[in-house]
């Protein structure tokens, strides 16, 4: 293809003289997008124009930040319309109450908000909060499960040879960076997901010891992962049953998979939701909700939880716009990103089965993820870790890139759709999906 990214490469170069790796994210740099990454000029609606002027159909959509997709017409009014007015206050603000009302009626349970600026930020207190609460000091996540970047829960995140994680009734715990509080991660038990008895064995062994287990709703940070039938529920009982609380990370599925997220999709509880990346459309607004009386914890002298940025004026205007905009017409926004998930699901699965490629799609709705792997479907992390090829995926991606398609190029994150695709962006991408798999 005729495409020149000189321009990227250039600036890459730049780039480096100022930047470690010549960004603000490892997500960003060489280990996800090789020799160099695209830089990106702008975006609108579905498209990305990268700086050499390349079209592309975005499936990434800022790490499944934008349900709207780019500079949507009601998003960019409510900014405009409120920057003349001072993009932070850090003080009470109305639209900061007229944010939390829209959430507590959308999230299932959620009586109090409280808001953060990253998903990282929002289980960080979600879980100081179980601690504060119970009085408990540890708590129990998943493998492959990630809920950003604070020390207690970069163990067994990423993949690895499937080795190196030991046998699954005792799981050795990897840590994920280097320059982690040991200590912090001695309260962090990990536990294989999707299996009933691995979690009620931990709980139950831990009893009086753990505050909170906290999962995913879906993986979506190895590929895409979706509980099995009855899986979510029979963790809400068991985390019911032994008075241990349920904190549900919506960052991803959160005002996307449904108004209500996992909670209404898979009609399970939880004691708290945190959320982000969905909310603001762009904007950094995320946070923390659940039952009033857990949440009143955090009321003066309980569980601390500070930040200047919290619900920031223009973040909330964009973020009111956002929830408005995905709930109107009695949530017509949701039921376009599943119609163009499942076509562009669809569409792939049927030019996989054409041309006799070893790959699956995994989906819930409007998120997906391609998988180079000879199994029928991948279950959890040691199955990706074990039997997806992740180089493949890799290669896969950045040939796409020259046929004007914007997906992740990491294997373990996914694809999104948003309310500005069409099925002309889905029709458009099958045939660039061919096109970069004859080029492979
Ligand atoms: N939780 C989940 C499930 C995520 O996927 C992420 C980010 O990808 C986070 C938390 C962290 O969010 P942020 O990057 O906004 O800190």
């Amino acid at each position: 293809m005729d495409r020149s990214t000189d321009t990227s490469k250039a600036l890459f170069e730049r780039a480096l003289g100022v930047m470690v790796e010549g960004g603000s994210s490892p997500s960003r740099g060489p280990a996800n997008y090789g020799d160099y990454p695209l830089f990106i000029e702008r975006g609108s609606g579905s498209r990305v124009w990268d700086v050499d002027g390349n079209e592309y159909i975005d499936w990434m959509l800022a790490y499944g930040a934008l349900p709207l997709g780019h500079a949507h017409p009601a998003v960019v009014e409510a900014i405009t319309g409120a920057v003349s007015g001072g993009n932070l206050l850090a003080a009470a603000t109305e639209v900061e109450i007229e944010v939390a009302e829209l959430i507590t009626a959308m999230i299932p349970g959620a009586e109090k908000v409280r808001f953060a600026n990253t998903g990282t930020e929002a289980a960080m207190a979600a879980i100081r909060l179980a601690r504060g609460m119970t009085g408990r000091p540890k708590f129990i996540k998943f493998e492959g499960h990630y809920h950003g970047w604070y020390d207690d829960f970069l163990v067994s995140a990423h993949p690895h040879p499937v080795a190196a994680f030991g046998h699954r009734n005792d799981p050795i715990k990897i840590a994920d960076s280097s320059g982690l509080n040991r200590r912090a991660l001695d309260d962090t038990i990990v536990v294989p997901w999707n299996d009933v008895d691995a979690i009620e064995r931990a709980v139950i062994d831990n009893r009086g010891r753990v505050a909170a287990v906290i999962t995913e709703g879906i993986m979506a940070n190895i590929g895409v992962i979706p509980p099995r039938d009855g899986y979510l529920k029979a963790l809400r009982e068991v985390t019911r049953d032994n008075d241990v609380l349920l904190i549900l990370d919506e960052t991803v599925t959160g005002f996307r998979i449904a108004a209500g997220g996992c909670q209404e999709h898979f009609d399970v509880g939880a004691d708290i939701v945190t959320f982000g990346k969905g909310v603001g459309a762009g904007m950094p607004v995320a946070g923390f909700a659940g039952r009033a009386d857990l949440m009143e914890g955090l009321a003066w002298g309980g569980v601390l939880h500070y930040g200047t940025q919290n619900a920031s004026r223009l973040g909330m205007f964009a973020a009111a716009a956002n929830l408005r905009e995905l709930i109107k017409d009695d949530g017509a926004a949701f039921a376009h990103l599943w119609h163009i998930g499942e076509t562009l699901c669809s569409g792939l699965r049927d030019l996989f089965a054409t041309k006799g490629i070893g790959a699956i799609v995994q989906n819930v709705g409007p998120m997906l993820q391609i998988m180079f792997t000879e199994r029928e479907r991948i279950e959890d992390f040691r199955g990706f870790c074990a039997h997806v090829d992740r180089g493949a995926y890799q290669r896969f991606a950045w040939k796409l890139f020259e046929h004007g398609i914007y997906m992740s190029p990491a294997a373990a994150l996914h694809s999104v759709a948003c309310v500005a695709h069409t099925d002309d962006d889905v029709a458009l991408t099958v045939e660039a999906v061919e096109r970069a798999l004859d080029a492979c």
